[in-house]
């Protein structure tokens, strides 16, 4: 039974045991999706509206009409004035009047200029905002907002300048200085302390922030705890998290040279650094060597599934990768490692590599280049057993037929975890196991063996999920989810399919099924690449995530409420991975 029929089963049940307590109940409902509660606060400008109410009703929010789709989805992006914002929706049926009203209250985001007729700092807008460590020629960059067109210092009496109005949306008064940290400094958790003086009159503000500048104990070294601790680019983030740059493991050293907030910034090579966070890392006592080895003689050899790649070093390093294609490539970088490998064996039983060497990029950047037998990577593991760095590399199946496969297929969210929502009250959780179940039983029709991160509505986190992927030692992982937009964006105007991967690898796999997806009548919203989802990081097997197609937009919501529909959708990832598998065939590298 798909998930329509069992909300129409559930409404009539609700409207049965209600009786004639709810008045009208027999002959007209309305629900409110989104907002969630009756009274919201937020500092957007719009808001979503998702609602469901009997099809063929009339629908209106403050009196202008919404449409009301044949699912009975109402949808509307409200617009919001600061202050309360108070909606009554309404729908009639036959008459039958149902109204729902709730509020939103619009608080002020903007930021204003600090009043002229008083001397003072402000609070709002200080930097550093977070405590720092610096390292001797790290910048210190401070900004403080405060009375305009004053005389601003930071520290020992350092000027600070007043930025241009043209620059600041119009704010006044904000002031900006930078220092740069000498070898010879030493300071350890202090407040910076900003002055301001205007016509005889001062004032003085210091940062909650605590500053370190340590040139005489940087670099700290440190060593990697936890599941699966991660090294990112930078200190950007977004709703998946920053973007990262490598998984590590356990027990990996890191030279640690300076840290914002809660994140540590980690030395790789000369030219490259990086961000952990705090939690991940035990520092070990100042005076402990930074990392640093030589690698020594390598080996290569086949084994049944896969080809191992065996590099060993002095201590364990810390290591990123990324493919290449036109040739395929895989590239793994050491740092801290420098070439004292003069003797590389290569035995004959390899299957999965065709070549490999080395290059040594720069000081403390030795790298790794594995040229694969074929084109299409099938997976690949990096992982330290004792001090030697191993890459294990799978073997492409010897029969590229789905029955020959394994799959895993993952079923988005669960249990308390709802994912998104659709304005008819569909839950993406429900959604995703359905198309998952329905996806088993395609692929087991073709032979296939499948596996299945949950098999019912329950919760798991996406690294529990990782874990028993790992275990199951399958060919192709596929995970189900379904698009929304944020609070912010009209549902109507965003719709359709995507797919996403990481590893580019991994896109010909993703390129294929969205190919295949797009045949249905679904809008083109993207292959996306390099994308931050957890069950797109792991490079051990080729993987793809599918965002079928939008639960926030009523029309693709229908299509996903449609039993015929999903059917449509599974035959065409079971086609895409079939045209995939085609590609791989003549796929010498
Ligand atoms: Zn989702």
């Amino acid at each position: 039974m798909d998930i329509y029929s069992k909300k129409i089963i559930v409404v009539v049940l609700a409207i049965l045991l209600l009786g004639s307590s709810i008045i009208s109940a027999q002959d007209n409902y309305l629900s409110i999706v989104i907002p969630e509660d009756k009274e919201t606060t937020t500092t957007l400008s719009k808001y979503r509206l998702a609602a469901n109410t009997l099809p063929k009703s009339s629908a209106e929010l403050n009196g202008k009409k919404l449409k009301v789709y044949s699912s009975g989805a109402v949808v509307d992006l409200m617009k919001l004035e600061i202050g309360v914002n108070e909606f009554e929706l309404e729908s009639v049926h036959n008459g039958v009047k149902v109204t729902e009203t709730f509020t939103i209250t619009r608080e002020k985001k903007e930021i204003e200029s600090t009043p002229n007729d008083v001397v003072i700092l402000e609070e709002e807008m200080i930097l550093p905002n977070k405590d720092l460590w610096l390292d001797a020629g790290d910048i210190l960059k401070v900004r403080v907002k405060g009375t305009p067109n004053a005389n601003v210092t930071f520290m020992d009496n350092i000027k600070m300048i007043e930025l241009p109005t043209k620059e600041t949306k119009g704010i006044a008064g904000i002031y900006t200085g930078v220092y740069k940290v000498s070898a010879q400094i030493d300071i350890e958790k202090i407040p910076i302390k900003f002055k301001i003086e205007k016509d005889g009159e001062s004032f003085e503000r210091t940062t909650k922030a605590k500053v370190s500048m340590l040139p005489n104990t940087l670099p700290r070294v440190g060593i990697t705890k936890g599941d699966r601790p991660f090294l990112n680019y930078g200190l950007g983030t977004d709703r998946l998290g920053g973007a990262k740059l490598a998984y590590l493991e356990e027990g990996i050293k890191l030279s640690i040279d300076g840290k914002v907030g809660d994140q540590y910034r980690v030395k790789l090579a000369e030219n490259q650094t990086a961000w952990i966070p705090e939690d991940q890392v035990k520092l070990l006592p100042v005076g402990t060597f930074p990392p640093k080895s030589l690698t020594e003689a390598w080996a290569v050899y086949g084994g049944s599934e896969s080809d191992k790649v065996i590099i060993r070093l002095n201590e364990k390093l810390p290591f990123s990768t990324r493919q290449e294609l036109n040739p395929t490539r895989i590239i793994v970088d050491i740092y801290g490692a420098t070439a004292n490998t003069n003797w590389i064996t290569q035995h004959l039983t390899t299957e999965a590599v065709k070549n490999l060497y080395y290059e040594q990029v720069e000081e403390n950047l030795f790298r790794v280049i594995i040229e694969p037998t074929h084109k299409q990577i099938w997976g690949y593991n990096i992982g330290y057993s004792g001090n030697a760095l191993e890459i294990s590399i799978k073997k492409q199946p010897s029969i590229l037929k789905i029955s020959n496969l394994k799959f895993v297929l993952d079923a988005g969210h669960g249990g308390n975890n709802r994912g998104s929502l659709g304005a008819t009250g569909l839950l993406e959780k429900d959604f995703t196991l359905d198309m998952v179940n329905r996806l088993e039983t395609a692929l087991k029709e073709k032979g296939a063996t499948v596996f299945k991160t949950r098999e019912d509505d329950t919760f798991s986190r996406n690294s529990e999920r990782l874990n028993k992927i790992a275990s199951f030692e399958a060919d192709i992982l596929i995970s189900i989810h379904a698009n929304s937009i944020g609070y912010s964006t009209d549902p109507k105007r965003v719709s359709g399919t995507s797919t996403y991967y990481k590893h580019i690898a991994f896109r010909s796999l993703s390129l294929a099924i969205y190919k295949r997806m797009l045949e249905l009548e679904l809008n083109e919203f993207g292959n996306i690449g390099n994308f931050n989802f957890t069950l797109n990081s792991p490079t051990e097997i080729p993987n793809v995530l599918v965002e079928t197609a939008f639960m926030s937009n009523p029309n693709d919501e229908m299509k996903m409420m449609d039993g015929v529909f999903k059917e449509k959708m599974v035959r065409q990832i079971v086609q895409g991975i079939q045209d995939w598998l085609y590609e791989c065939e003549d796929g010498l590298n």
